[in-house]
């Protein structure tokens, strides 16, 4: 467990010395007391001070900032500053600096601007990762290791189109395989030497989207062999450390779920837009969770207050940074820390919130939320580390797929494969259904109901994955779209659904993308659990035939009109249901219902709408996370027996909940 040096839930955030006078160090301590702040991340930034030149590295300024810490009972997540390198490796080594998608090299500056594949890059970012740990491995302060920063960078420089070519042999053997998987014949684009090959690239190939999959691919392993240089180097050093490097929830250029793995625990940086609903950002907590099969993660960053890099960056109004501080945690996350502890003087972050803000004294409405939060926290102790949610529905959630769609040419300009999942877990949320957001190939034999939207690409083994599931009792919804194409984006030539076509009982001959804000009405044939009457659809409809399945609703309209557009098939023990067109979500919430009503799952807790209430369980004790995200004080009905962890009160029957206000309920079943 990541805690065992300090049993409590991390509270801190990225700490910056480096850009200010050591004079300030002593207030920072002061004010992080104050803040009741035990961790902080530090250097996320200053390679060009820790190493000022090829030959030298300077550690004296951050022995006395670890030194203070240390008096002052704050522990480090260690960063290794290789998220920027210095203008002197650039200038010295010009492979260091990558070459964008439209072919032009870049010049030296920003951040995480170098080149993957670089072996400069790759040799003097893991020599500072090594020189750090060997400095500070028996430091006090260390509790765990933040590699680089926010990775993402894809390069198309001449070392990478090299790297990539021996990464094309290694996963196609021959060019003749390659020529196949990609499907090479049509434009001319066969191959028939290895040179020819050449990274996709705006003022290049654009199109062929199985070389841009396999280029996604390659980028996102190279990238990986940077962070795995200095994992590889921390870890011979500080086996009992654990390593982690921040995500960003869903980025599209890097495939998490490959990464996991190779991280100890995962982290992330949540700046959830003002109008996203907050469902949107629970699922990017669960997905997170997902990610390492359950285990807790890291909230890394968030800001205390606003960002500085939308268009418009509002305040955090009073209550709602602690109210998604306590939702991260309520969704399995371990640590509660900000971006950035003290508000840069320049730069571009000047303008990003921070704890201590310009003005530099704790009375502020920020500071003073922070320091409240902070004591709440550390009152908790040790009490919900390492908690687990108990989900009994999996969402499917696939990178490459996402790739695939939208990189594939048609059918239609509306398919949102993120937005679309988003959705699906939105319909459950609402009601308060635990749902675990996982990787197709993960173990699914805990799970009553497992969705799959736009499970387009079918990778190998998924398909016997699925049918196992439901053959052993499962129950499984396909939405339209799906089981198109194999890993190199390749159309079955099974007929649609390919091979999940036995398992869905379905054949879908076509299908129809519809004209913006144009739908198709969808009709139950009879009431089934929820579902009655009539709903709409859009995007996208399949003209489908049974093949054992049945159907429950058909489409009301078009040249279509009768045919299936909600199937079932009993396969096995289970059975699976394919909708055939993206229906609204009044529908989908019906849809999902009725099967959670015949699994009987049901929420924790019965609240007014939004309201979240979510399960974290340790030891065979529950604790409900009641989170009011509606904007008004809520009355709920609470059973006999329940304590709120928080304000250490009994609470039952008839009880308000203030506006943005949070429960931590002991007492009801886990
Ligand atoms: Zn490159």
């Amino acid at each position: 467990m990541i805690h065992d040096k300090l049993p409590q839930i991390w509270y801190g955030a990225d700490y910056n010395p480096d850009q200010w006078p050591e004079e300030t160090w002593a207030e920072d301590m002061r004010l992080m007391r104050l803040a009741h702040v035990n961790v902080a991340t530090l250097p996320v930034f200053s390679w060009a001070l820790l190493q000022p030149a090829e030959d030298r590295y300077e550690f004296a300024w951050l022995d006395r900032i670890l030194g203070l810490l240390a008096d002052n009972g704050v522990y480090a997540c260690l960063a290794t500053s290789t998220a920027a390198q210095p203008a002197w490796l650039s200038l010295r080594f010009p492979d260091v600096l990558p070459t964008g998608w439209d072919g032009l090299k870049r010049r030296h500056g920003g951040r995480v601007n170098f080149c993957p594949s670089s072996p400069n890059y790759r040799r003097y970012s893991s020599a500072l990762a090594e020189e750090l740990a060997l400095r500070y491995q028996d430091h006090p302060t260390l509790v765990a290791w933040h590699i680089a920063n926010e990775y993402g960078n894809h390069c198309y420089c001449e070392l990478c189109a090299e790297g990539f070519r021996q990464w094309l042999k290694e996963r196609h053997g021959s060019l003749d395989a390659l020529n196949e998987a990609w499907n090479n014949n049509f434009w001319s684009h066969r191959f028939y030497a290895w040179q020819e090959i050449e990274p996709p690239m705006a003022i290049g190939e654009r199109g062929n989207s199985p070389m841009l999959l396999d280029y996604d691919r390659f980028q996102n392993q190279a990238i990986l062999e940077c962070y795995l240089g200095e994992y590889r180097a921390i870890k011979a050093i500080t086996p009992e450390v654990a390593i982690t490097t921040n995500f960003m929830s869903q980025f599209k250029p890097l495939n998490y779920a490959a990464w996991a793995p190779y991280l100890d625990v995962v982290s992330f940086d949540s700046y959830p837009r003002p109008d996203l609903p907050m469902s949107d950002v629970a699922f990017n907590h669960e997905q997170m969770r997902g990610l390492k099969d359950g285990q807790p993660f890291m909230l890394m960053e968030q800001t205390p207050s606003q960002t500085n890099w939308m268009p418009r960056n509002p305040l955090k109004r009073p209550g709602v940074m602690r109210l998604q501080s306590y939702q991260a945690v309520a969704h399995g996350a371990d640590t509660v820390m900000f971006f950035q502890w003290r508000r840069a003087r320049g730069g571009p972050e000047k303008m990003h919130g921070a704890i201590v803000d310009h003005v530099g004294h704790e009375h502020t409405r920020v500071f003073q939320e922070v320091q409240e939060l902070g004591a709440e926290l550390e009152s908790l102790g040790d009490t919900l580390l390492d908690s687990r949610q108990e989900a009994r529905v999996a969402l499917l959630f696939d990178w490459e797929n996402w790739w695939a769609i939208d990189y594939s040419s048609g059918p239609s300009a509306d398919l949102n494969y993120i937005g679309l999942c988003k959705r699906y877990y939105h319909a459950l949320w609402q009601a308060n259904i635990a749902v675990d957001v996982v990787r197709p190939e993960a173990h699914l034999e805990g799970y009553d109901l497992v969705l799959a939207p736009m499970l387009y690409m079918v990778r190998p083994g998924v398909a016997d994955h699925l049918k196992t599931y439901v053959r052993q009792g499962g129950s499984l919804l396909v939405s339209f779209l799906s089981g198109l194409v194999d890993e190199n984006d390749m159309a079955t030539l099974e007929g649609y659904p390919g091979e999940l076509r036995e398992l869905l009982g379905i054949w879908v001959e076509e299908f129809d993308p519809l004209l913006k804000e144009e739908t198709r009405g969808v009709v139950m044939r009879e009431p089934w659990g929820r579902l009655q009457g009539d709903y709409r659809a859009g995007v996208l409809c399949d003209l489908l035939h049974l093949e054992g399945a049945v159907a429950r609703a058909t489409f009301g309209e078009s040249f279509y009109a009768g045919r299936p557009a909600l199937t079932v098939n009993e396969y096995g023990q289970g059975k699976a249901l394919y909708v055939a067109a993206d229906v609204e979500d009044a529908m989908l919430r019906d849809l999902l219902l009725t099967l959670c009503d015949e699994r009987d799952i049901a929420p924790a807790l019965e609240v007014p709408d939004g309201v979240e209430v979510t399960q974290r369980i340790k030891e065979g004790r529950g604790y409900t996370f009641v989170l009011n995200h509606s904007g008004e004080e809520q009355t709920l009905r609470l059973p006999k027996g329940c304590r709120d962890l928080l304000s250490g009160q009994a609470l039952e029957g008839e009880v308000r909940l203030a506006a943005h206000d949070v429960w931590i309920l002991e007492g009801l079943p886990a």
